[in-house]
């Protein structure tokens, strides 16, 4: 996936911040005109620092279009501006002036653009090229009408090239820090459950590869706790599905104060939960869940009434899969189901795994 791609799919946020750096380049490169409109007042140069003027009321325009987020109009305008720009700069006092370095930072600009489509983009840097190119043939050997001192022309040349390579490292990293921003958006929104803001189940399934993978370097024991609300049907008939998700909220949350910074709390299914606890044994992780037990009780619903959930309790055993725990755990719960619902059931007092 392209990096403009996946900062459109983060969403508005993503947008919004390369629409923030568009106005702040904007409004930078009006604020740098004025600098070279008094530097060439001071210079002699009274032409210069009238086309810097109209710049300056140029990129105000283009600003006022970005905040309106006519984005495609602010471009073309700024890319213009900087095209006319360097024309004139180059042609008047010199192409050693260094202008036309400004040029080839619109081509980034252009293409990292998200709402703009790719044919455009493309079209439109390759104009840009293609002018950079036309200014060098015109310009590099011509001489100039206004012969500016060594000294003047020195210094310019040398804050072109510094101020063209802050501006470049500038953008790159602001762009740099938007796709990252982009990319953890995406990987929040892949990995978490966006009811309850717990892990989704792909990414309980990630963390217990990675369990498994530390198991088998240092064998150690692993359990699993599935809890799942009572009679979770009831309570979105009598109340409503909005209530519902609100009590699967209060759920996760008590379930996640419940719980070590170590274990994995998922949101494995509707009203189920999955929690995985490294480096605990059966009893203990029985402990947790009569623990867990106890804080879903504590829960109210509009009215008085009460939330529990029955939860069933399983370690994974010596040379046994996850899915396998998973599936002792579940057996577990519905047997606490069967026994009349908010207990905690452990996997190896059921009769088909008890000792023969
Ligand atoms: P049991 O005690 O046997 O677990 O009964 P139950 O009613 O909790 O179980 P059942 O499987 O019959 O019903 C689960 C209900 O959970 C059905 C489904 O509509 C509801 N549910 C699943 N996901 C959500 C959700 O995200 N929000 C809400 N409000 N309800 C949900
Ligand atoms: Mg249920
Ligand atoms: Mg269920």
């Amino acid at each position: 996936m392209s990096p403009a791609s996946s900062a459109r799919i983060a969403g508005a946020s993503g947008a919004e911040a390369f629409l923030g750096l568009l106005v702040g380049a904007s409004v930078l490169a009006g604020l740098m005109h004025g600098a070279f409109s008094l530097l060439f007042w001071w210079s002699g140069v009274p032409v210069m620092a009238w086309v810097n003027v109209a710049s300056m009321l140029l990129y105000g325009l283009c600003t006022l279009l970005m905040i309106r987020k006519q984005i495609l109009a602010g471009l073309l305008l700024a890319g213009a501006e900087v095209m006319c720009h360097a024309a004139l700069a180059v042609g008047l006092v010199g192409w050693d002036s260094g202008f036309h370095y400004y040029v080839m930072l619109v081509v980034p600009v252009a293409l990292v653009n998200t709402d703009t489509r790719e044919w455009l983009k493309w079209t439109f840097a390759l104009g840009v090229m293609a002018g950079y190119v036309a200014l060098d043939v015109l310009f590099r050997h011509a001489v100039p009408p206004y012969a500016l001192s060594h000294a003047v022309l020195n210094g310019l040349h040398y804050f072109n090239i510094v101020s063209a390579m802050v501006i470049l490292a500038l953008l790159t990293t602001i762009y740099f820090r938007l796709v990252v921003r982009a990319e953890g958006r995406l990987r929040e929104l892949a990995t978490t459950d966006p009811l309850t803001r717990l892990l989704n189940r792909r990414a309980l399934r990630e963390r217990i590869t990675l369990e498994e993978r530390r198991q088998q370097r240092e064998p150690r024991p692993l359990s699993f706790v599935l809890a799942d609300v009572d009679h979770f049907k009831a309570i979105n008939d009598q109340h409503g599905h909005e209530v519902g998700d609100q009590v699967l909220v209060q759920v996760a949350a008590a379930l996640g104060h419940g719980v070590r910074e170590v274990d994995h709390l998922a949101r494995w299914g509707g009203e189920e939960f999955l929690i995985v606890l490294p480096d605990t044994d059966e009893g203990a992780a029985a402990v947790v869940a009569e623990r867990l037990r106890l804080a879903v009780a504590a829960l109210r619903l509009p009215g008085g009434g009460v939330v529990t959930a029955t939860l069933g309790v399983a370690q994974q055993g010596q040379g046994a899969s996850p899915e396998q725990a998973i599936s002792r755990a579940d057996a577990a719960l519905y047997a606490g189901k069967h026994a009349g619902r908010n207990r905690v059931v452990r996997a190896d007092t059921l009769p088909e795994e008890a000792p023969a």
